[in-house]
């Protein structure tokens, strides 16, 4: 279980006595926590930091603790900036600022100095945001009395990020071939992106998953087929065909396992050795949480694993998409979305079908894939490209809708929404973002995640919504 460590602010002016009374109180904070979001992370309290030195040591223990995914402080009593300089510059984990109280009311009738001394967050609050704005620690605020409801979505929603932010910290992908066929989007700097991400992007030829999948035995592919069959209707006859996806995902499984890879991408231009592009074993694998870029692209590999464990848990849909094409009927404009085979299964809304059809382009074997109808509902369109200088991530508003039509003849799971504001204004400022055809799509996380999930990783963001005008089309030259 990954774990927030808890660090409260005072100085030792106070006495011992307004201490302890400073330490029961996080206590009784940390402990509810632990009761509402104990099953997201666990909260463990630090030392209280009266010094520098033991501001240095609570961080020290923040950055080796591989289970600690980030730290939450608050200033019960005023509590001297200066002493959390030297511990700041250590830290390197995600940081929430509670701006709280450890009562909700203030007693009127009897309230001291004594209660003015031990209760002053409104004080000593300010002093930390300070040192945070000087030292230009990115961070999250969060105000309010932290057993109400609003304030407790609030921490969680840090806590998602932050896990997302680990995994993020401990990405490893695997990468199958290399970017293809000149695009420019899904290329960038892999260096840039392990030095600000850390993403270890690492390379191996499909080779390798050829001779894995040569020594995959018929009880693993029988075992692969009946979870294939437990999960999706079988709607071939061409069974073999199948088998050879169960292969495929057989060999990719081990492979990552083996490598610690947490995603993976292909090319369908180099898949010598293989009959067919990998496409139920990509569509099941990306269902399980594993991250996946067709075409090289890492950065959607890396990206979709890293949203999907932030939406963990919650209800909704997250997964790989690609734009493709339009309805430009006037004021009913929508875009159809999919992808040429590998639709991530945990976007359908029904049972999905096993099928099997050929491939317009690639030169390979009738592909099987997983063909469903997706979800529906209110949603984001987020993607993250490589500005050169530095990342952007480009995050639109969509509302996803049931196809108006039936489309027969389509034989890959897709999706259809709407822009917002409208399809002008939308479409027209994600190009002008240079927002890619790659992208996540999801109905479990909303704009204000990614915003906290940009902030905390220091990316630039530009959001699309009901609140983008024609004007701020022009921004995005820069
Ligand atoms: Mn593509």
């Amino acid at each position: 279980m990954k774990k927030l460590y808890f660090i409260p602010g005072s100085q030792d002016l106070y006495g011992e006595e307004c201490l302890k009374q400073v330490h029961a109180d996080c206590q009784k904070m940390v402990d509810f926590f632990n009761e509402k979001l104990g099953d997201v992370v666990r909260f463990e309290l630090l030392p209280t930091v009266e010094t520098s030195e033991i501001c240095v040591e609570d961080m020290k223990k923040v950055m080796v603790d591989d289970d600690c995914i980030g730290v939450v402080t608050w200033m019960h009593t005023f509590s001297p900036a200066k002493m959390w300089i030297k511990g700041l510059q250590i830290l390197r984990k995600p940081l929430l600022h509670l701006h709280t109280q450890a009562n909700e009311k203030l007693p009127y009738d009897t309230i001291d100095m004594d209660f003015m001394n031990l209760n002053q967050a409104a004080h000593g609050d300010r002093e930390f945001g300070f040192i945070l704005a000087r030292m230009h620690i990115a961070h999250q605020v969060v105000a309010g009395y932290y057993q109400h409801e609003d304030f407790l979505a609030k921490v969680k929603q840090f806590c998602d990020v932050a896990k997302a932010i680990d995994w993020s910290h401990n990405m490893r992908v695997a990468t199958f071939g290399n970017n293809m066929r000149d695009v420019a989007v899904t290329d960038g700097n892999r260096l840039e992106a392990e030095i600000h991400y850390g993403w270890e992007i690492k390379y191996w030829g499909i080779g390798e998953i050829v001779e894995l999948s040569k020594e995959v035995t018929e009880a693993e592919i029988d075992q692969k087929m009946a979870e294939y069959e437990e999960k999706y209707t079988m709607a071939t006859d061409r069974i073999d065909v199948v088998r050879e996806q169960a292969r495929y995902e057989v060999a990719f499984e081990k492979f990552l396992k083996e490598n610690n890879c947490k995603a993976f991408t292909d090319t369908f231009q180099d898949l010598h050795g293989m009959n067919q592009l990998p496409g139920i074993a990509a569509q099941n694998m990306m269902a399980k949480g594993v991250g996946f870029g067709p075409e090289g692209d890492y950065k959607i590999a890396a990206f979709s694993a890293i949203l999907q464990k932030m939406s963990e848990g919650r209800k909704g849909a997250t997964g790989f998409m690609e734009d493709y094409t339009y309805d430009l009927t006037p004021g009913k404009e929508v875009e159809l979305a999919s992808h040429m085979l590998e639709v991530p299964a945990q976007l359908a809304a029904s049972k999905p079908e096993i099928q099997v059809h050929p491939l317009g382009i690639g030169g390979k074997s009738d592909p099987a894939r997983l063909v469903f109808d997706c979800v529906e509902g209110d949603g984001i369109q987020v993607t993250l490209v490589d500005m050169g200088d530095h990342f952007r991530i480009i995050c639109a508003d969509v509302e996803l809708i049931r196809e108006p039509h039936p489309m027969p003849n389509l034989p890959v799971a897709h999706i259809m929404y709407r822009h917002k504001p409208n399809f002008e204004i939308g479409t027209a400022a994600w190009c002008y973002a240079g927002g890619a055809h790659h992208s996540v799509i999801s109905t479990a996380l909303n704009r204000s995640d990614i915003a906290m999930f940009a902030k905390l990783t220091g990316t630039e963001l530009v959001t699309i919504g009901d609140d983008t005008t024609e004007a701020d089309l022009q921004k995005f030259y820069m």
